[in-house]
């Protein structure tokens, strides 16, 4: 594991930051690849979620607009 920054090597995942350069290290590099694994699933989840809530939105202005025209 290696600073993205100074390339340098990092010995502990526990600071944020790369003890070098200082440079924030992506959380990426903090985790575990297991962890990372379930980041991913958990983020894709989100954005599965995120976007039925769009489609929900998107129909229920579409809703109101037809109410609207209605009246
Ligand atoms: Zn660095």
């Amino acid at each position: 594991m290696n600073c993205p920054c100074c390339q340098r090597l990092i010995y502990s995942r526990q600071p944020r930051r790369c003890g070098f350069c200082r440079a924030e290290l992506p959380s990426e590099l903090l985790l575990e690849p297991h962890e990372v694994d379930d980041l991913k699933n958990e983020i894709r989840d989100i954005e599965k979620r995120s976007a039925i809530d769009l489609e929900k939105e998107a129909a229920w202005e579409a809703e109101l607009k037809s109410r609207r025209r209605r009246d």
